[in-house]
Formats: structure tokens, sequence, C-alpha cells
């Protein structure tokens, strides 16, 4: 058994047992942390106040043959903005999950955890549809499993115009090899591409400019979602939680 302490930010959250709590963390050198909080949910517990979604904690960790325990838990930075309304939540909630899902156990996760500080910093100052939906596709490039956006996967010719998007082939498919693949391909219009690419250059310090229409909004939410279910062998909870929102 050994005992460490991180710095790390709390991506999942479900109660277990009578008073215990099992937690997924983000930690930048550690990466996903799946760990139990026996007790936190008693009143006394000094760890129940820092023990929330989306809050930034230290916490020291006793490395088990079975299962890692939280011993300590500090609270660092409280992201007030995203449990102030529900539909920050909501949206706050699909991004943790996301994170909980793109990262990965044993491996330093620097950029992606600096990266879901911003993001959870920036919520609350926008429109939380826009922010999640940018998010996720700013997640992704830093899971290993980030998609091709404007080089053909066949060619990697830059995509001029129209062209086909590829989930089992990771990315677009420009019109001259279309006719080589087996592949299902989706349709990917060029109006598509530019928001996708504005998303994922979308700054959370400045206050964004994001003008889109309602149907390129939606396919880049379309194309988000089927490339997660691709990847994501069970269905993200978050999403009922937002289907709620009507
Ligand atoms: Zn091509």
């Amino acid at each position: 058994m050994s005992l460490y302490t991180t710095e790390a930010v709390i991506i999942g959250i479900k109660n277990q047992g009578e008073a215990d709590k099992a937690v997924t963390l983000l930690s930048p050198d550690r990466g996903r942390i799946r760990a139990t909080a026996f007790g936190c949910r008693r009143i006394k517990s000094p760890m129940a106040g820092a023990l929330q979604l989306f809050n930034q904690v230290e916490v020291q960790i006793n490395e088990g043959e079975r299962w890692d325990t939280i011993r300590q838990c500090s609270l660092q930075h409280a992201f007030r903005n995203l449990s102030e309304d529900f539909q920050s939540m909501a949206y706050g909630s699909f991004v943790a999950e996301l994170a909980s899902n793109l990262s990965i156990e044993n491996f330093p996760q620097v950029e992606m955890y600096n990266r879901l500080l911003e993001i959870f910093g920036a919520f609350g100052s926008r429109n939380p549809r826009i922010a999640a939906l940018a998010a996720g596709y700013q997640l992704l490039e830093f899971s290993g499993m980030q998609l091709s956006y404007e080089h053909c996967i066949c060619c990697n010719d830059e995509l001029a115009g129209d062209g086909f998007f590829s989930f089992e082939l990771g990315g677009v498919v420009c019109q001259n090899c279309q006719g080589k693949v087996q592949e299902r391909l989706w349709d990917y219009p060029e109006a598509l591409r530019e928001f996708i690419v504005q998303l994922l250059q979308l700054s959370w310090q400045e206050r964004p400019a994001c003008k889109v229409n309602g149907k390129t909004l939606m396919a880049a939410e379309g194309l988000l979602l089927g490339y997660l279910r691709h990847i994501i062998d069970k269905p993200l909870q978050s999403l009922n939680f937002i289907q709620q929102l009507g």
C-alpha cells in the first residue's frame, strides 16, 4: 500500500453503501483516479463539503490492493457558476462525464486537466449548450481518439467545400475518395466544418462571438454524440439530464 497526495478535479461522484461515495477524479499527474471515500456522507465527516462534483481539490489517496481510498480531501476551488442553475449543471455534468470517459488511468493528463479547469471556470458566462459542445470537441483532442476534421483521412488533402465523415475511419473523406471507402459516410457540409474548427479554437478567456444557425449547431451535436456512441460502450447518463431541459 502506498499513500500519495495530488491535486485533482472531481468529474464523477455517486453514493455507495450507507455513508460512502465512489469518486472519479482527474489529476494532472496521474490521470483518472477512481477511489472510495468511506464515511464521507456522515454530517461530521471533514470531507463532506469538499467531495462534490466539479470541485477542484487536494486529495490524499491510499492505494489499496482491491480499491483506492480517499484519506483526506481539502477544497481548492468550487466552481459555483456550475451549480447556480439547472442548465449549467446539466451541461457541466456532460463535460465532466466526458472527461471521465476520455481520460486514462495512471497517465499524466496535464493538458486535459488545465483545459477542464478553464472550461468549468467559463461556464455561466456563456451559452451552456455551445460551451458544452466546444468542450466536447476540445477534450477529444487530448484523448488519443481525436478526429481529422480538415484533412481527408484517405489522401490527406485539405478539404474544400462539402465532404463526408466516417466514425470508423476517424475523420473526413473528400469527394474524390468517397467512392473508395466501404465504411458508412455521413454528410459533412462546409458550414459544419467551419463551425467545428471555430469550436476547437474557442478561447475560454475571451467572450466568444460564436454565430451559428440551428441546423449547423444540431449537426455538430449529432456528429459529436455519434462519435461518442462509437467509442464509448455505455450511454452517457448526463444526456438524460440534458433532455429534461426540453
Ligand atoms: Zn481524399
